[in-house]
């Protein structure tokens, strides 16, 4: 039998490609740069292989340039270019990587090269924005240089052609506006800046673009002094370096400053204040990362808006991948902000997504762990500062209680804080479970609107004649927390308007207890009988001193958490 080999409709596959693939059409910038970026890691590497020292990465650079008449964005680079052969594999076959090749081939001596081509697609996203393409490149080691010419899925030609030095040009030859697609804001100055700085902005080598710019034309000490002196302004151009390379998570973190981090951190994620915290952690391992994660001072101002997104950017060696990657945090850290930066993802064909997230848990996990650990640190050693964050973020703790059920749940239940009837200043349950008097089996609490209200329970008094310390409930989610946790320590917790408050009684007392309700029978069901099915009985209570009467459950479900469970069915 003959073994036929798949064709393509390769005009089909290519329109299907850069027009399926990408969600934005900027992207082609992205791949275009990490491509130049990728050919001067080559160079690089080579250079160092053949002997030749003494060169920096500085002496390398990718340079945008664009003619608005000819309507043409050009991007060069002085890396490794291409032979004629490799302009025929490289950008004719597609799904053909020569930059997964070289990392192949060079795999075992490669150190410090951060090559990011690997699916050989990347390159035909340019068509996207093009109605023409030019490569121009001499190859390392050669004389030759040779043009690659294409005007998308017909085909391409391949012609000897001049350049200096060696490297790259790739000329996009924009398509015409039309009323829905504009396509010459890829000529403006300032969107490619700012394009740049979104996904290339740690490019390890020099982005440079020559920019015009303003200045006020010099004049003399005479003529600023004259009544009817104007300043005259003229424009340039000056060569601008548009991306800041090295990414602030990569420096040394004893050579980062608290300003550094805060100037970062308004500036990426539009905070108005200095972060309250800044974890910056660089994890080596099976799976490697860094990660730099602020937690605001504030409650962020859309925070509980629909349109608020959590997640933090997902970065594959400094190429920005996802702006708001919510699995890598539980849902209830997400009011934190910033930036994961991998080379260990599998990413997909567009490099928007991700293969397979095992990786991506396996670095969920480990962050949660991390922020946990930090969380715990700064309640025992900045009490002030975890009382501010626990004020602005506690109730999310508490939702992450009651529905996380990961390993760290204990740790979780230790970071939360509550106001009670015997401290001044908030407590841990840790801290309430040390103070708790000898003969007391529960930790208790008491649920309502406000501190104030819940102070003027009548039950309240009962419990400092005891001597119980009682935990103030104000929030909605306190109760629901509680019984998720169930217990904490071994003692579980108990409203102090439960029926059952679970004290030690002796058999007499009981008895008595018995024996005063019975006498009481007529009173007490006249009572009930007047107030029909609003409760479901009246007995004498032993809890009150100075109130007359209160209301107690007894079917777990607390009076309190009715009024939540029927607002919110409402
Ligand atoms: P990928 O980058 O995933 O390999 P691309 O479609 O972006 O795929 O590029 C295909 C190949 O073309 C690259 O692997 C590389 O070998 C070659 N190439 C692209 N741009 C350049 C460039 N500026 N200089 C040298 N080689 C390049
Ligand atoms: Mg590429």
């Amino acid at each position: 039998m003959e073994k036929m080999k798949f064709k393509a409709e390769s005009q089909r596959l290519l329109d299907m490609m850069i027009n399926s693939i990408y969600t934005n059409r900027e992207i082609f910038m992205r791949e275009l740069v990490s491509n130049a970026s990728d050919a001067i890691d080559k160079r690089y590497y080579k250079e160092a292989e053949d002997g030749c020292t003494g060169k920096s990465r500085d002496d390398y650079e990718i340079r945008i340039a664009v003619d608005k008449d000819a309507r043409t964005l050009t991007i060069s680079d002085n890396g490794i270019g291409m032979s004629k052969e490799e302009l025929e594999n490289n950008l004719g076959i597609i799904a053909n990587s020569g930059s997964l090749k070289f990392k192949a081939d060079n795999a075992e001596s490669m150190k410090d090269v951060d090559i990011i081509g690997q699916f050989g697609v990347g390159f035909y996203s340019a068509f996207m924005v093009a109605k023409k393409i030019q490569v121009i490149s001499k190859a390392y080691g050669s004389d030759q240089t040779y043009m690659w010419e294409s005007e998308g899925a017909e085909g391409f030609t391949i012609d000897k052609a001049e350049r200096t030095d060696v490297g790259t040009d790739i000329i996009i030859y924009l398509r015409d506006d039309t009323e829905d697609d504009k396509y010459s804001e890829f000529l403006d100055e300032f969107r490619i800046k700012s394009i740049i700085k979104q996904y290339s902005d740690y490019i390890r080598y020099p982005i440079v673009m020559n920019v015009t710019k303003q200045r006020q034309k010099p004049a003399s000490e005479e003529e600023m002094n004259s009544e009817d002196y104007k300043p005259e302004y003229e424009t340039y151009t000056e060569d601008e370096k548009l991306n800041s390379m090295v990414p602030l998570w990569k420096m040394k973190k004893s050579e980062i400053t608290d300003e550094q981090y805060s100037d970062f951190y308004k500036k990426t994620y539009m905070a108005w204040s200095d972060p309250l915290k800044v974890i910056h952690t660089n994890v080596e391992g099976v799976i490697s990362y860094d990660a730099l994660l602020f937690v605001p001072s504030d409650v962020p101002f859309n925070y509980y808006n629909k349109d608020f997104k959590p997640g933090l950017q997902l970065y594959s060696s400094g190429v920005l991948i996802m702006d708001k990657c919510e699995d890598l945090l539980p849902s209830y850290f997400g009011f934190i902000s910033g930036l994961v930066d991998s080379p260990d993802l599998s990413l997909n064909i567009s490099r928007e997504m991700l293969q397979q997230d095992r990786q991506l848990r396996a670095i969920a996990q480990r962050l949660e762990k991390k922020l946990l650990q930090t969380f715990g640190e700064m309640r025992d050693k900045e009490s002030e500062k975890y009382e501010k964050f626990f004020e602005n973020f506690g109730i999310q703790l508490k939702y992450g209680v009651y529905d996380n059920f990961g390993a760290d749940k204990d740790k979780l239940k230790d970071l939360l804080l509550y106001y009670s009837s015997t401290t001044e200043s908030m407590t841990t349950l840790k801290d309430y479970v040390s103070r708790m008097a000898d003969d007391q089996k529960y930790i208790y609490y008491a649920a309502g609107e406000s501190r104030s209200k819940i102070k003027m329970m009548p039950q309240m008094d009962l419990f400092a004649d005891k001597g119980y310390e009682v935990l103030y409930c104000t929030d909605n989610i306190d109760e629901f927390a509680f019984m998720a946790m169930r217990e904490y320590d071994g003692k579980e917790f108990k409203n102090i308007s439960d029926k059952d408050l679970g004290f030690e009684k002796t058999e007499e007392e009981v008895k008595a207890q018995a024996d005063k309700n019975e006498a009481a029978k007529s009173t007490l069901g006249a009572i009930k009988e007047a107030l029909g099915d609003k409760v479901s009985s009246v007995i004498l209570s032993t809890r009150l001193k100075n109130h007359p009467v209160c209301f107690a459950t007894s079917d777990g479900v607390s009076i309190e958490m009715e009024k939540i469970l029927k607002a919110q069915a409402a």
